[in-house]
């Protein structure tokens, strides 16, 4: 756009000329025509005008045509068609103007004549100029002007009848009338000027419209272009999307039939190891309840450790596996949170006393008891957490501590954690493991939780893993709608901590909140432990039973405080101390005047080690393992105090037990087409005081079932002719519920959902190998109000 001050570019002001000149030249064709005309129909009006006027003239009698007429016609026509014909062949070119011009004025001066030279026909000359102003050609008035000047000079002297009907006017009445053409010529000279001008502007504007509009066309032109152009790219684009797409599509395929093809590979390959591990840790452990010389039992010993990290090395890339494909799903049921916790010490417990470690846990007061959520992966997470602290500890302790908050609101589930039936509020519970081993460094710190990371290869030399726990263990945390982190200083320990979110458990079934006791209120406490974490436990657990506590951290220190201060009521000992031990000081103490029969309670990191031979044993009302757990023990001191009366035999985690069989006897039916797995299973039985009949396959179980009756049914799953499912199935269907044996499913499946498949299938319970000897008897106890027989 050409704005107004902008200089003209050379192109407008051509164009505008020429634009100028088209116009004019129309103007000037258009006005010729009209004059052509106008001339013609002057010339016919003149005829007429003479015919009205003078048609005849009278010279004495005798009457003829008057030359008023002749002039008429022949004067009149002379003037009017050379430039009607003019007009009609030249139209546009000066000479054609000023004839007409001309011609007009003439045309005028032969009417004013043939009127007798009448005043009002003198108009027709002001008429005649207001007509040629349409030209807006003022040299055209000039023309017409000297002609009319000059006519009326001469016919003024030499004609003044002709021109002003009177023939005595004044020589000089002929330049009046031409002043008077000239006044009206001034301002038609002056309007042809201005329309001339404004011609020009209007020229002008539409040339620079006509630039402008050719400016937008050239732009629209190359943006339609680079339109197309970029159409063409955008299509090519989404030619290549498209391509890339199928390729992703054909990936992504390619990567979910790897994905199977990994997960069932992994499924085989946890089966095949399972099934020889069951033999080689079966055996192992049979072979250790054997007499063996001490080279013996350490070969053998080193068997199972080794074959133990075998297992947990399956099962951690089995579970790592399992949640890298999103497929690790968490159960929801009621379980006992002090009990997951104690299970889990238990375990490690003997580790602990290995290393000389204090293992110990405090939860918080007003804990809920029992919560909703897995409680397996739980325990697998604490186990990792709890046996990383033992495994990198040397001297020191390992303390577990419990807080747990309610949850104003309840927290967004997790995809794949459904609302859970029978919870009540939300808890947040945050588990702290702390231990005074070497602690981590602080660049190390950031790549503990990813997977295959440990921090010191060397490390794994000596203390082995895979450096896939942690990993699992925050991933496990993250689907219990949690976090885990870790502070540490290397040399000093580190404090693992984790918090998960789950709802308490509602329903009649469960056990009711404890209740502390008030027996033990306002009784005195003498503890005697040289462990600060294990006083500190004791002495906060019997603050909150209501007991006045008093420690001491040596035998020596115990005895002087008996004799200095006011007696106590019970006192919990621990074992190993330096100087004098537990036994030593319980011999001491009931020597001592005044507690001769002072209750007394032991804690060791090995009271089932127990020497039966060993009288001074018989000092304690009862005696446990650390750590210790804190029902038993609270149960312990109402025993030792008197207020409540021991049940079952005292609560002691020592002495060998009676053998279940004794106790329970079963007919158990062993199905099962390996031989060194027969022989575990059958071995692990007859420890407990059962006696097996075998089965190598279902048909034969079935036959087996068909000759007597059975209680229990141990089930393998992979066998030839008929497997497990099928056998289980075909059970299910000959008896009723009632009267059937129960079925224990013995599998090396462990993949997700085997164990759904198994109770599918009829079987009541599951026991993934490699077997061990505890699970066993487990899994027996735990049918056994179903046992019906007893021969
Ligand atoms: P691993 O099976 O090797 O123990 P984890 O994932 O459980 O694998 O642990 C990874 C590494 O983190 C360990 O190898 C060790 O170097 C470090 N680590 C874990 N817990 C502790 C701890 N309590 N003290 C010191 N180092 C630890």
């Amino acid at each position: 756009m050409i704005s107004a001050s902008a200089p003209e570019p050379a192109g407008v002001r051509t164009r505008s000329e020429e634009l100028w000149h088209q116009h004019r030249d129309r103007i000037f064709r258009s006005t010729d025509r009209l004059f052509g005309g106008l001339l013609i129909l002057q010339w016919l009006a003149g005829i007429g005008a003479a015919l009205w006027i003078s048609p005849r003239t009278w010279i004495g009698a005798v009457s003829q045509t008057h030359i008023h007429l002749w002039a008429a016609i022949f004067l009149g026509g002379l003037i009017a068609l050379p430039p009607a014909l003019l007009a009609w062949w030249q139209p546009g070119r000066a000479l054609t103007r000023h004839v007409i011009a001309v011609a007009q004025m003439l045309a005028s001066a032969l009417l004013i004549h043939l009127t007798g030279g009448r005043i009002e026909t003198h108009f027709h000359i002001f008429g005649s100029l207001a007509f040629l102003a349409f030209y807006r050609d003022w040299r055209v008035l000039l023309t017409a002007t000297i002609v009319t000047a000059g006519d009326h000079f001469l016919r003024g002297v030499y004609w003044p009848l002709s021109v002003f009907g009177s023939a005595g006017v004044s020589h000089w009445r002929w330049l009046e009338h031409a002043a008077w053409v000239v006044f009206e010529d001034v301002f038609l000279i002056y309007a042809c000027l201005r329309s001339q001008n404004e011609m020009s502007e209007i020229a002008e504007r539409r040339a620079l419209l006509e630039v402008d509009h050719e400016r937008i066309e050239q732009a629209v032109v190359q943006r339609t272009a680079e339109l197309a152009a970029s159409h063409r790219r955008l299509e090519a684009q989404i030619v290549e999307r498209g391509r890339i797409e199928q390729e992703l599509l054909a990936a992504k395929d390619a990567a979910e039939a790897a994905s199977r093809a990994k997960s069932a590979f992994l499924a085989n390959m946890s089966h095949e190891i399972r099934t020889p591990t069951n033999g080689v840790m079966g055996m192992t452990s049979l072979l250790l309840d054997t007499s063996l010389d001490r080279e013996q039992r350490n070969f053998a010993e080193t068997i199972r450790s080794s074959s133990d990290s075998l297992l947990t090395i399956i099962n951690d890339i089995l579970d790592f596996s399992k949640i890298e494909s999103g497929k690790m799903d968490l159960e929801e049921h009621p379980f006992d949170l002090r009990t997951c916790v104690e299970e889990t010490l238990d375990l490690l417990s003997l580790k602990a006393m290995e290393k000389g470690l204090d293992l110990a846990y405090l939860g918080c007061e007003g804990m809920p008891t029992h919560l909703v959520g897995d409680v397996t992966r739980l325990r697998q997470v604490l186990m990792n957490l709890v046996g990383n602290a033992v495994k990198f500890t040397e001297h020191g302790s390992v303390f577990v501590s419990i807080q747990t908050t309610r949850l104003a609101v309840p927290p967004l589930l997790t995809p794949g954690r459904g609302a859970v039936a029978h919870a009540g509020a939300w808890h947040e519970v945050h588990f702290q493991i702390k231990d005074t081993g070497i602690g981590i460094s602080p660049d190390q710190l950031d790549r503990l939780f990813k997977h295959f990371s440990q921090v010191d290869v060397s490390m794994t030399r000596r203390f082995g893993g895979t450096g896939l726990g942690l990993a699992i263990s925050k991933r496990l945390v993250e689907l219990m709608g949690g976090r885990v982190w870790v502070e540490s200083t290397p040399g000093v320990g580190s404090t693992f901590n984790f918090i998960i979110r789950v709802p308490e458990a509602m329903g009649e079934n469960l056990a009711p909140p404890t209740v502390e006791p008030a027996a033990l209120i306002g009784r005195r406490l003498l503890i005697v432990d040289d462990g600060e974490v294990n006083r500190r436990i004791l002495r906060i657990l019997a603050q909150r039973w209501g007991m006045a506590a008093s420690e001491t951290i040596s035998g020596a220190a115990a005895l002087a405080l008996l004799a200095t201060h006011p007696p106590v009521d019970v006192a919990i000992l621990d074992m190993q101390m330096p100087g004098m031990d537990g036994l030593e000081l319980a011999t001491r103490i009931h020597a001592t005047p005044g507690y001769a029969g002072l209750p007394l309670i032991l804690l060791s990191s090995a009271a089932s080690l127990r020497d039966r031979a060993d009288a001074r044993w018989d000092h304690f009302s009862a005696y446990f393992n650390k750590p210790i757990k804190h029902s038993q023990l609270q149960e312990a001191l109402q025993i030792a105090l008197g207020q409540i009366h021991p049940t079952a035999p005292a609560p002691t985690a020592a002495g060998p037990h009676p053998r279940l069989a004794d106790e329970f006897p079963l007919r158990i039916l062993l199905v099962e087409d390996n031989v060194v797995n027969q022989k575990v299973a059958s071995r692990f039985l007859l420890n407990l005081g059962y006696r097996c009949d075998l089965a190598a396959n279902g048909c034969e179980a079935l036959d087996a079932l068909q000759r007597q009756p059975y209680d229990l049914v141990l089930m393998d799953i992979q066998m030839p002719e008929m497997d497990g499912y099928e056998a289980s199935a075909e059970i299910n269907r000959r008896y009723p519920a009632a009267s059937r044996p129960r079925i224990v499913a013995l599998t090396a499946n462990a993949m997700d959902g085997d164990r759904e498949k198994c109770l599918l299938s009829g079987m009541d319970d599951y026991l993934s190998k490699p077997l061990r000897a505890d699970d066993v008897e487990q899994k027996i106890r735990a049918m056994l109000p179903h046992a019906p027989t007893a021969p």
